[in-house]
């Protein structure tokens, strides 16, 4: 399968059901995503931009399985992700890993550093306790940190050192694909340029994919090769970020980029 690529996404749709209006009256439907479709090779960052409610974590849901589209398909490696028993699902887990936005939130407070680095790989393969260990500290040497932070608590590290923990948890199934929702957004800027940095590092030493989701065009413009511009759960443009950003060809994407403070982007007017 290695001819092929990593990810594709295939005519995506995912629309929820909201509470109803009155008594009697049928349930809203609200469609988050209307027909997606994109194609990730190998190496690459496909970067996905989009204002918030556009449907951006719908899309990392559906591309990690932890939710099932109401239709459309999801290739991971050549696999249809969606159409998968369970077992079979279970062991694909290994190859796609997520980061959240929330350093603060997705580390369980309760839980060291060790035992939620290993956690995938104890759910996923069985593993050892000294098997989870070792990996463990061979991730956080990766991410940074030192094999003596496995026994601390998630409140001892600073921000940009939580989401360094949960990268490390994400990499100890040697994941393929990498789908990071906003990974950055909740950091210090000076911190957030600290962690982009990493996830490039990481991403040519391991050979990792990344889906990387943000609403900051800086951000995207610095780690992505490709990029997909969401609106209400349509794709209204794609291209390299380059092209993109600098003549932006939709006015939803020309909105975006308008709303960028100050000149963290040279737009189409600066450059010559
Ligand atoms: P983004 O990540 O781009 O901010 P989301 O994917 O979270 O957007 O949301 C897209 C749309 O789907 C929004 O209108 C949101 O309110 C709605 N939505 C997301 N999850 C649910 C859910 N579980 N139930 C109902 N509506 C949802
Ligand atoms: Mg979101």
């Amino acid at each position: 399968m290695s001819g092929a690529p990593l990810l594709q996404v295939r005519d995506l749709h995912k629309h929820y059901r909201l509470p109803r209006e009155k008594l009697l009256a049928p349930r809203p439907l609200l469609p988050a995503l209307a027909g997606v479709g994109f194609t990730l090779q190998r190496g690459h960052s496909l970067g996905v931009v989009g204002e918030s409610g556009s449907g951006k974590s719908t899309l990392a849901r559906l591309v990690m399985a932890l939710e099932a589209p109401s239709s459309g398909q999801v290739l991971f490696d050549g696999q249809d992700l969606h159409a998968l028993d369970a077992a079979a699902l279970r062991r694909a887990r290994a190859g796609f890993q997520m980061v959240f936005q929330d350093p603060y939130g997705s580390l369980d407070p309760r839980r060291t550093v060790g035992r939620t680095v290993a956690e995938p790989l104890a759910v996923l393969h069985g593993a050892s306790r000294a098997e989870q260990a070792e990996a463990a500290g061979e991730v956080l040497d990766a991410v940074g940190l030192r094999a003596s932070d496995l026994d601390k608590y998630p409140h001892e590290f600073s921000g940009g050192q939580r989401q360094r923990i949960a990268i490390a948890r994400a990499l100890i199934t040697k994941p393929k694909l990498i789908v990071a929702d906003e990974p950055v957004s909740a950091l210090d800027v000076s911190v957030q340029a600290q962690v982009l940095n990493l996830m490039q590092d990481l991403q040519d030493r391991f050979g990792l994919t990344y889906l990387f989701i943000s609403h900051d065009l800086a951000v995207i413009d610095l780690v992505c090769d490709d990029v997909i511009v969401l609106q209400h759960g349509h794709i209204v443009e794609q291209g390299d970020p380059d092209t993109l950003f600098r003549a932006p060809q939709h006015p939803y994407t020309q909105r975006l980029l308008a709303a960028v403070p100050g000149a963290a982007l040279a737009t189409s007017e600066a450059t010559p």
